[in-house]
């Protein structure tokens, strides 16, 4: 670690103690980042790095709300608005009783860099609530987000910030905020992504994440003249960016074998075909069960329950070819990312958001395996709502094709510029190096272009 990197660790870490995600996506960007400022001593001294690291605004509520049997609730509401220099703020909203600060401060952070690599013009954001929408009614759920866009609705806009899903906020939540923003503002404008294709959303937005990172896994694979097809694959998660990873994989003739939830995971070592998503998809979107379903109908496949008190995760412990973790922050360590290098693993695609810590990471690297970081492989889903708001803008709606052909696009670009910058800065083959240093960049020159706001 250079003595700037230190320092700049040291300075946070006092300044926002207990705020261990963000300072770890910090750290990786920062660490790439070195390489750029070294050559480029024009963005340490206007402190572009040290500028983009605090929030421009941080907006924390109360969100009181009274459920169907007359009790109330009081969650916290959140919205980081990261940085707005090559666009109006974006990123999602998370609904999960994990969400504080510091998670989505590293969310927020993630989406700058992700957002400047689609091309499109976005800054970026991130926001939501502490509030589980596990188990809980549709009137509990449209209450609770009819409380959350009481206060939100004054800090949004579609020219200042839009957001979208993340865990827990899928088509019914967007559909609940929408309809109160409409109310409270009396206009009809794109103001959330993710809507529903009768109301202004985009054909493709739902499967845009997950099938961006099986996109972005094939641009990987194609460096070494090979596809994804008879590719084992281990999926994790099992909402919706695991979904349509799984959809896309299938279409192109890999294996997927695993999904998970929050409680346990399953392993089919015969795959999991059409058929057996459509059962999962109907089991999550519509019954909202857990996973463990999946082996009462089809008993060849097996499940474990999570064990807490393991020091890695299973799931990541069998024998494939590609790895997709499409859950959570943080699910790969380093004993998963051994076992994976173990077990075969030369792919891995990061649906979710920072699923592997540092240390995962770096045996990643060490072992010079096709690994493509979230903020360049999950950005299919981001690049979508894009599309979204540029087809609200224009008041038109573009087919399937159309946005499936323009992700798929932009999914390449992505990759190139990965590689590019990575060979650029000395690094080639290093993915992580060439997002950071191609999201940065663009951000840096509007920030330099802007002056010191
Ligand atoms: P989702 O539909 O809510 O699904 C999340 C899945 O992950 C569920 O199966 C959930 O299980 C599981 N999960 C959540 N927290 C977990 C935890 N702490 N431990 C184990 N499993 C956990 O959310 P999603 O939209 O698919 O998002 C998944 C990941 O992709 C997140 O990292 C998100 O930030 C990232 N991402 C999403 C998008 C998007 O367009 N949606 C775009 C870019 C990146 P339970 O149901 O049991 O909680």
């Amino acid at each position: 670690m250079s003595e700037y990197v230190k320092d700049l660790m040291a300075e946070l870490k006092a300044k926002h103690p207990a705020q261990p995600e963000f300072h770890q996506a910090v750290q990786e960007v920062a660490e790439s980042l070195s390489l750029v400022l070294e050559r480029h001593p024009e963005y340490r001294s206007a402190k572009i790095l040290e500028r983009i690291i605090e929030p421009e605004r941080v907006i924390i509520f109360r969100v009181p709300w009274v459920d169907d049997q007359g009790e109330i609730h009081i969650n916290i509401g959140y919205r980081i608005e990261m940085n707005s220099a090559i666009g109006p703020y974006k990123g999602g909203l998370r609904f999960h009783p994990s969400v504080n600060l510091g998670i989505l401060k590293f969310l927020a952070f993630e989406q700058v860099f992700k957002n400047s690599l689609t091309s499109l013009p976005m800054g970026g954001g991130k926001g939501g609530s502490d509030f589980d929408p596990k188990g809980k009614s549709d009137l509990k759920i449209m209450r609770f987000c009819q409380a959350f866009m009481s206060e939100l609705f004054r800090h949004i806009g579609p020219d200042t910030d839009v957001p979208a899903g993340d865990i827990g906020v899928g088509g019914r939540e967007i559909g609940y905020l929408f309809g109160q923003y409409k109310k409270l503002r009396n206009e009809f404008t794109g103001v959330l992504t993710g809507k529903g294709l009768n109301w202004g959303g985009s054909l493709i937005r739902p499967e845009a994440t997950g099938y961006g990172a099986v996109y972005f896994a094939a641009e990987m694979l194609s460096t070494k003249k090979q596809t994804l097809e008879e590719k084992i694959c281990l999926v994790s998660g099992s909402g919706n960016v695991a979904q349509y990873t799984v959809e896309k994989l299938i279409q192109l003739g890999a294996k997927p074998v695993t999904l998970s939830d929050s409680n346990g995971y399953i392993y089919d070592e015969e795959g999991i075909n059409k058929e057996k998503l459509n059962f999962i998809m109907e089991l999550k979107n519509v019954r909202r069960g857990r996973i463990k379903e999946y082996v009462d109908k089809y008993k060849k496949a097996i499940y474990k329950d999570f064990d807490p008190y393991l020091d890695h995760n299973p799931l990541w412990d069998h024998k494939a070819h590609c790895a997709f973790p499409s859950a959570t922050q943080n699910e790969i360590n380093w004993i998963d990312a051994q076992n994976l290098i173990k077990n075969g693993v030369y792919v891995v695609s990061e649906g979710a958001n920072m699923p592997t810590t540092i240390e995962g990471v770096n045996i990643f690297l060490e072992n010079k395996i096709l690994y493509g970081p979230g903020k360049a492989a999950n950005a299919g889903g981001v690049s979508v709502s894009g599309l979204e708001m540029a087809q609200n803008s224009q008041r038109l709606p573009w087919t399937r094709e159309e946005v499936d052909a323009r992700l798929q696009l932009i999914m390449k670009n992505i990759h190139r510029t990965c590689v590019d910058m990575a060979e650029r800065f000395g690094t080639p083959g290093n993915y992580v190096n060439g997002a950071n240093i191609g999201g940065f960049l663009k951000v840096a020159d509007a920030m330099i272009d802007q002056g010191v706001v």
